[in-house]
């Protein structure tokens, strides 16, 4: 039983991060989706909003399960028996941060990172992006997945 953990922040939830799990999916027997609380960010969308919102477009895939959690990536990776971490890669910049956070967390919790480049039509987009459109009065559901 593969078990992939795909933690983020989520706000909001992209196609970006659509395709990820998508693509985990054929990786992994199970894919964890983690929104992660960051005690120095409020956020845009609260945690839990973002929870409801993932977990409604993922209610007829039994794979995917969503939650959230407060504290280190490792910790929550190990409790939950997961076989590897996996991280979407949009350019240089996400790259080298992800190879750091890659090794800590091998080095706390022994578990691996898989990283997955971002499909070429959607690595420029992102949830920073979005909150800037909405923020501006822009639509921003040509980003989002769509629910069924
Ligand atoms: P974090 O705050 O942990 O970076 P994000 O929600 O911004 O959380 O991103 C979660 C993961 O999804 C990260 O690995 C990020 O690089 C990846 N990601 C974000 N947008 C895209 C995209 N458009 N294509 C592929 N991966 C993406």
């Amino acid at each position: 039983m593969r078990k992939g953990l795909f933690p983020g922040s989520f706000d909001p939830f992209t196609l970006g991060h659509a395709d990820i799990v998508k693509r985990a999916l054929r990786l992994f027997d199970e894919v964890v989706i983690a929104v992660g609380y960051n005690e120095n960010k409020t956020g845009w969308l609260s945690v839990e909003e973002r929870v409801e919102t993932i977990k409604r477009l993922y209610k007829d895939e039994p794979r995917v399960t969503v939650e959230s959690y407060i504290g280190l990536t490792a910790d929550f990776a190990r409790e939950r028996s997961i076989t590897a971490i996996i991280r979407g890669v949009r350019t240089t910049v996400d790259f080298e941060y992800e190879t750091q956070m890659a090794d800590v967390n091998r080095q706390l919790s022994g578990i691996e990172t898989i990283m997955l480049p971002a499909s070429p039509h959607l690595a420029s987009l992102s949830s920073s992006i979005c909150r800037e459109l909405a923020h501006f009065g822009h639509d921003i559901s040509p980003c989002l997945p769509k629910g069924k």
